[in-house]
């Protein structure tokens, strides 16, 4: 398991917006694995995969009846959220906008990384206000506001206003971690500030890499498209997907994984564990039902262990595809997670692998 890869993906900073560094390294890993890598106008990165025969077998790639391949699309989006720039005081504190669903209850004290053309900053960010010696009881029970959040880079403020313009942006800063893995860290947990969504940029990689070193072939045309502006309403998706004209789009992004205390086992989504999340709907997208079947058929044959999935609130890029152009079937494949948009999102790396697994036994059967 390519556990160097997704630490990379991981701790490489990109917003909404500002993805080119995922994509930069997305775009190296990419290389033989696709018969042409394009980026468009958004910055989304489109990897096409023409159809296979299959290496050792030598069939034949067949037509359908549209008098050509079917287009499966995986949508993988690559932004993080984060934040940007918004105001530089005279002092040289930064005041700053989000980029993406935050709960400012999880922004206390915060290590951040914070991107200029200049190069990366260290710094941290703090709620404005008194520490505890001199809070008052009131202080104590408030929660912050993201724009009385202020950032500290601990330069001068004429450096900082040399260094920082408005609109440069920053992310969480804390490394990526493997946790009760014991020998196998396969078996393990891997927690990280951009699970969400960097798990998917991982699959769409990793799950073609797989077709490609079992030498297997595929009668359909894949084509993974690495998107941005997800976290701030499937922007990047809504593009690509129609340039693109899938047939089958096919979500692939993290969910919930509430199996801790606090939630009743009615609301956690998923278990960690038990398999990747077969995403039957959320508030943005109800997947094709056949899909479903089609997926958990192959799930059963190949003994990969899954579990049905429903978010009653969130989206993912997944109702892009379904609602691109004329319309296409769409699904998702979804990896619980917990603690999700914080800098502590974990991953059970055994789902992470049932849903590489899965991809990997699939798309070679779509006609
Ligand atoms: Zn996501």
């Amino acid at each position: 398991m390519n556990i160097d890869l997704l630490k990379r993906l991981c701790e490489t900073p990109g917003v909404p917006g500002r993805e080119e560094r995922v994509r930069a390294l997305i775009e190296k890993e990419v290389v033989g694995l696709f018969d042409e890598v394009r980026t468009d106008a958004m910055g989304s990165l489109i990897c096409r995969r023409s159809p296979r025969p299959a290496s050792r077998k030598g069939a034949k790639v067949a037509k359908n009846e549209r008098g050509r391949p079917t287009r499966v699309a995986l949508l993988c989006h690559m932004d993080e959220i984060g934040f940007y720039v918004r105001h530089i005081d005279e002092k040289g504190y930064i005041r700053v906008a989000p980029a993406g669903g935050f709960d400012t209850r999880n922004l206390f004290s915060r290590r951040v990384k914070l991107v200029t053309k200049t190069g990366d900053l260290d710094a941290v960010m703090n709620p404005g206000g008194r520490p505890i010696h001199i809070s008052t009881d009131e202080d104590r029970k408030k929660i912050p506001d993201v724009k009385e959040l202020i950032v500290d880079t601990g330069l001068p403020a004429e450096e900082v206003k040399k260094r920082v313009r408005i609109g440069d942006f920053l992310v969480y800063n804390d490394p990526f971690m493997l946790l009760g893995s014991g020998k196998n860290p396969a078996n393990g947990k891997a927690v990280s500030k951009a699970m969400d969504n960097r798990v998917a940029c991982w699959l769409g990689i990793e799950a073609v890499r797989q077709i490609e070193d079992e030498g297997k072939g595929h009668a359909a045309e894949v084509i993974v498209i690495f998107t941005t502006q997800e976290e701030v309403g499937l922007r990047g998706a809504k593009t690509a997907a129609t340039a693109v004209g899938c047939d089958i789009g096919i979500g692939i992004d993290v969910t919930l994984s509430c199996d801790t205390p606090g939630v009743p086992a009615d609301e956690a989504v998923t278990d960690h564990g038990k398999g990747f999340g077969l995403h039957v709907m959320d508030s943005s997208f109800i997947s094709d039902h056949q899909l479903l079947d089609d997926v958990e058929g192959v799930a059963k044959k190949n003994k990969i262990p899954y579990q049905r999935t429903i978010l009653l609130r969130g989206g993912q890029d997944g109702a892009a595809a379904q609602q691109s152009g004329t319309g296409a079937r769409a699904v998702g494949i979804v990896v619980g997670t917990r603690y999700i948009h914080t800098t502590a999102e974990m991953i059970d790396l055994k789902d992470l692998a049932a849903a590489r697994n899965v991809l990997a036994a699939w798309l070679p059967t779509i006609a």
